[in-house]
């Protein structure tokens, strides 16, 4: 059975063979994009390629992209623990010509890969494309003579890839496995799509065309292929598993949490496990990519992804901060593919324990009170705003920490009023300080108080971490 490790290799290997470069992963924080809050796709650290606005001396690449989808356009956060192939953090396998070949090629290495190399059945394989693209029918018959109940033609952009409203853009297939009936979910554009018996595990992009303001389109001169698969969902199918969590890396993990914590790793806490598991990965390697947590933008991301997980170690009965003990974990796992994570050990291990050392100082006393709060509400009302901004404010819980507290309660919270809250609070911390007469910006001194503790609890700035930086 091969390791994630191996997997890995064997994708970036077999591209190489077909004449591919193995470029390293880029920083979760894109260097060349402003407008991106993390790298959340393989092609990120191409995009100036796909346009033709940069060349370099390949035309061929392949890459393992660590990526993070918990803020800005792309969030999985609220999946983590509910699905079985959403992570916070995941590894996407691409390959990429810029210019070079372009759909029969793209298709007939996906599937050489994932019937030939990988072994995987056939029957147990089916396709989406985009309802208007006869030509990527055709090839999938001839290329992988799928019969026509096993190619989808969707209508959605999920099956239209554009990076904005102007620039290359163009259809995409994506490649489903079918884990089988004993798992719940339909196929591809059925009412039951969203379950886990059928898995997309590759989304091949076709940048054909150039959309203009004005709406038109031409094709480009340069057709382009972008694609990814998830390293943990191609890793679970080929291990045998229907469920990324059940990999050999995140059962170590989910080991090491079980070990840290004196607990059951299959029991009741196992969906706790599984969301510490996730979080370790994405906390890490933003760590390990210099984002600190803090009460804005990145760093405020970062905070929630560490409290959501230190709120699940607490409900697994830990007395002490037990987050930075599951490094070594990690490192062990993949340290070697990303040597950064050695690098950054003691930074992350030392980041950890001070969030959560601070973090359990109100955690309990804040969920004491959620806890008497929601006693007090009556059937299906949701927790109200100014409760949940009492919660954020002066116990230090991310608005998503209450509202996946209550999701396990069949409870949601009132946002509306907990906006109004948080716009109140803003009013008066702005009014204060424009009264006080200085000079400096306001932000600056905001971002100095929180550096020196001061405002721990008060996220005067933008909270508006869902939306890009
Ligand atoms: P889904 O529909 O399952 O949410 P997606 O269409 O959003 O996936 P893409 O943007 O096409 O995903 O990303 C390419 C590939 O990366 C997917 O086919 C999948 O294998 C993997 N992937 C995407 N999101 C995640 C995630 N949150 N965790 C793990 N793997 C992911
Ligand atoms: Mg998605
Ligand atoms: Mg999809
Ligand atoms: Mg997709």
């Amino acid at each position: 059975m091969p390791s994630l490790n191996e997997i890995r290799s064997t994708f970036l290997r077999y591209f190489e063979g077909h004449g591919h470069a193995i470029v390293p992963s880029s920083p979760l924080i894109p260097r060349n994009d402003p407008t991106l809050m993390f790298t959340a796709a393989g092609m990120v650290q191409f995009k100036n390629l796909f346009t033709g606005v940069e060349t370099r001396d390949y035309s061929r690449a392949t890459t393992a992209q660590k990526c993070v989808r918990a803020g800005g356009k792309h969030n999985d956060l609220d999946n983590v623990g509910y699905t079985a192939r959403h992570h916070t953090f995941f590894e996407m396998l691409g390959n990429f010509s810029f210019g070079d070949y372009f759909k029969e090629e793209a298709i007939t290495l996906a599937w050489g890969l994932l019937t030939k190399e990988f072994g995987i059945d056939p029957d147990r394989l089916l396709v989406t494309v985009f309802h208007t693209d006869e030509e990527a029918v055709e090839i999938w018959k001839k290329v992988a003579d799928l019969p026509d109940d096993r190619i989808i033609r969707i209508a959605t952009d999920d099956n239209f890839w554009s990076a904005g409203p102007t620039g290359p853009c163009g259809p995409c297939t994506e490649i489903f496995y079918d884990h089988g009936p004993e798992i719940w979910g339909g196929p591809p554009g059925s009412p039951e799509e969203d379950g886990d018996r059928f898995i997309e595990i590759w989304n091949l992009v076709f940048m054909q065309y150039e959309q203009f303001s004005d709406g038109t389109r031409r094709d480009l001169d340069a057709q382009s292929i972008d694609t990814g698969m998830g390293l943990e969902r191609i890793g679970a199918l080929l291990q045998g598993k229907h469920d990324n969590y059940d990999t050999d890396l995140f059962r170590a993990l989910i080991e090491a949490s079980a070990q840290v914590t004196g607990t059951d790793p299959d029991g009741d806490g196992n969906v706790h496990h599984r969301v510490i598991a996730d979080h370790l990965r994405s906390t890490s390697f933003l760590i390990a990519d210099g984002v600190l947590p803090g009460n804005e933008g990145r760093g405020y991301v970062l905070r929630r992804i560490m409290r959501r997980a230190m709120r699940h170690a607490h409900l697994l009965g830990a007395a002490d901060p037990v987050m930075h003990r599951l490094v070594p974990a990690l490192v062990q796992e993949m340290g070697q593919a990303y040597p950064e994570l050695g690098q950054a050990q003691s930074v992350i291990e030392d980041t950890l324990l001070n969030e959560e050392t601070r973090f359990r100082r109100t955690l309990e006393r804040g969920l004491k009170l959620l806890d008497e709060e929601v006693a007090k509400l009556s059937e299906g009302q949701d927790l109200p705003g100014e409760t949940a901004f009492k919660l954020y404010d002066t116990f230090g819980f991310p608005l998503d920490l209450t509202q996946d507290a209550l999701r396990e309660k069949g409870r949601g919270v009132n946002t509306e009023t907990f906006d109004s809250a948080m716009a109140e609070q803003k009013a008066k911390a702005r009014a204060s300080w424009v009264g006080s007469g200085e000079q400096a910006d306001a932000a600056i001194w905001f971002d100095v108080a929180d550096a020196h503790g001061l405002t721990e609890f008060l996220g005067y700035d933008d909270l508006s971490a869902e939306g890009e930086v």
